[in-house]
């Protein structure tokens, strides 16, 4: 704990716990409830080298290859971004706004976390899911292989290669980090995630200006829009979907605008 304390490691405690339950291949409660259990040597090797990542930087989820979303347990590698919890507001808003049976499509699905767990959460919906990075899509189809969620996923930029044109919703949580604040970014962020999953030029906004006029192409009228922005981002965003009908701007849990929801007119 000391040791990545000292490398500057948030949540220290938290962090090594979790990296010795992933060497000892065991819950973080089975050592509270084992204090006298020694390590063996190929453990502390294991463990060893966990806390050598970790202290460069790298990002425990992509040490444990794994992080939680929406209730279940994605499989995480550096080509896809780590699931952030403020974005099961985006599920769970996309849930809402759509109860009844729709054709939905996840644009830049990384992990495949907002396509399985709409999938699994709303079995009546048809989920797409599609992304521009085929390392990104091994691991979505992955994920939902594991958890059994009937999602279709194919390699596309945006939505060019979607020729579905009365889809009911699109979902997505694209790169939007603005290139310039690279510089005062945690390292464990700007270092090791995918920097196609999270830059979106000087504004961070070039990836909605393509986005928005490519869901109006596939949404049906109607259709809704729900996507994940950043800090600072809701008036410009608002301004992107201007005739768009019922634009909404949720906030996470901190407090931070972070979810827009519109439909096609
Ligand atoms: N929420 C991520 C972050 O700021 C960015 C995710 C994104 O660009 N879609 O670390």
């Amino acid at each position: 704990m000391q040791l990545l304390e000292g490398a500057g490691v948030i949540e220290p405690r938290l962090n090594a716990e979790v990296l010795l339950a992933h060497a000892l291949h065991c819950e973080r409660s089975y050592f509270f409830a084992h204090p006298e259990q020694e390590l063996r040597e190929i453990e502390w090797i294991h463990y060893g080298r966990y806390l050598n990542d970790r202290m460069k930087g790298k990002p425990t989820q992509y040490i444990t290859g794994r992080q939680e979303f929406y209730g279940r347990e994605f499989r995480v590698t550096p080509d896809v971004l780590i699931p952030r919890p403020e974005t099961e507001h985006l599920v769970e808003a996309v849930l809402h706004a759509l109860p009844q049976p729709a054709k939905i499509v996840d644009v830049g699905t990384g992990s495949g976390a907002i396509a399985v767990s709409l999938a699994l959460e709303a079995p009546h919906h048809k989920v797409f899911a599609v992304d521009i990075s085929l390392a990104a899509l091994k691991v979505a189809a992955g994920n939902a292989t594991a958890l059994e969620a009937p999602v279709s996923f194919a390699a596309s930029d945006l939505l060019t290669a979607v020729a579905d044109c009365s889809l009911d919703g699109v979902v997505s949580n694209p790169p939007y980090v603005c290139d310039t604040e690279a510089p005062t970014m945690q390292r464990e962020v700007r270092d090791w995630e995918p920097h196609l999953a999270l830059f979106a030029g000087i504004h961070g906004l070039d990836i909605y200006r393509r986005l928005i006029p490519e869901a109006a192409r596939v949404l049906k009228s109607g259709g809704l829009l729900a996507l994940e922005f950043g800090f600072g981002q809701a008036e410009a965003l608002t301004e992107l979907v201007a005739g768009w009908r019922d634009v909404q701007i949720r906030s996470d849990l901190a407090g931070i605008p972070r979810t827009l929801l519109g439909r096609k007119p």
